[in-house]
């Protein structure tokens, strides 16, 4: 009796969806290569991990426009500079593994800083005019690196798509820009905020957190519903908008604002006044005790 187990064809649609995990990139290009012969598109999620349900939602939007997901887990080095959080930043690889592979992941790309970054290199992308305000004008060098890191992670594995969060929304603008400037051929698509269900924007350094700087946290979105209400009962300027938030966001004894935002979300000039057809950005870095956090919401169809 023939007892030997054959794996059907194609894979039954309850069978379990299984990631290859790479390390090497070398192994990355001649996995990708197979898909691509076979005609297949490929979505790209670039990450830090420590993933949350944020990072499962681009894993979702890539699998909707491409048909075999990669992503890639590194702490980029370069993006951090020598007073931030590098060392200290949260790492689970098993756990990431294991989310992703459930969120439908096909090829998860972990590499080591010399596979990105060997010795000797010194070649960077600079962000123009955008990348010096706001999120830039805080933090100088962090652009450079975001802009450096996607450069490569663009060439290594040559993707039809690569989703970003708008949670970043400048870091989105500024890679959306990145792409059309150097002629990537890629399509840069931003997905919306996933929270939490107070509202506080889902981020892998919400761990950071002590249990009362995590209830204060809630003062970020919060303040910007309440904008959105204020501009619901008809306020259109923006100095305003900005008073509010910022009286509503010092209510967290904890609470430090970096930035208040309210800007073209297309080119994030500031705006004065809220116009119809010109959709707006409200974008907010503060920090709770020692953690930064971001949040921004769009304003659009006035
Ligand atoms: P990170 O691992 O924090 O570098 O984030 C990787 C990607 O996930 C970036 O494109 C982020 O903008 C995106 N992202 C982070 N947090 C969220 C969130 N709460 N909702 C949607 N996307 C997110």
């Amino acid at each position: 009796m023939d007892i030997s187990y054959r794996a059907p064809k194609f894979a039954h649609p309850f069978s379990r969806h299984t990631v290859i995990i790479l390390t090497s990139l070398t192994d990355l290009r001649a996995a990708l290569a197979d898909h691509r012969t076979a005609g297949r598109r490929v979505g790209l999620v670039p990450t830090m991990g420590f993933l949350h349900a944020g990072h499962m939602s681009l894993v979702e939007y890539a699998r909707a426009h491409s048909d075999v997901v990669v992503m890639t887990i590194f702490v980029n080095p370069t993006q951090f500079a020598p007073t931030e959080d590098l060392a200290k930043y949260p790492r689970d690889i098993p756990r990431d593994t294991a989310m992703a592979e459930k969120a439908g992941v096909d090829i998860l790309f972990v590499p080591a800083v010399d596979e990105i970054y060997p010795a000797g290199f010194d070649t960077f992308v600079m962000p123009g005019a955008q990348g010096s305000i706001l999120e830039g004008a805080i933090r100088p060098t962090h652009f450079r690196g975001v802009l450096t890191v996607v450069a490569k992670l663009f060439n290594m594995i040559l993707p039809d798509v690569a989703v970003f969060g708008q949670k970043d929304f400048q870091q989105a603008l500024l890679l959306r820009k990145m792409a059309r400037d150097l002629n990537f051929a890629v399509d840069v698509l931003i997905a919306p905020i996933v929270r939490e269900a107070d509202g506080l924007a889902m981020s892998s350094r919400n761990v950071y957190l002590s249990p009362d700087e995590r209830a204060q946290a809630r003062v970020l979105s919060a303040s910007l519903a309440e904008a959105l209400h204020r501009i619901a009962d008809g306020e259109r300027s923006a100095a305003q908008l900005e008073q509010a938030i910022r009286t509503h966001i010092m209510s967290a004894p904890a609470a430090a604002i970096d930035y208040i935002a309210i800007a073209a979300a297309d080119t994030l000039a500031p705006v004065e006044q809220l116009e119809p057809g010109r959709t707006a950005v409200i974008a907010l870095a503060v920090r709770i005790g020692k953690t930064r956090l971001l949040d921004n919401i769009l304003v659009e169809n006035l």
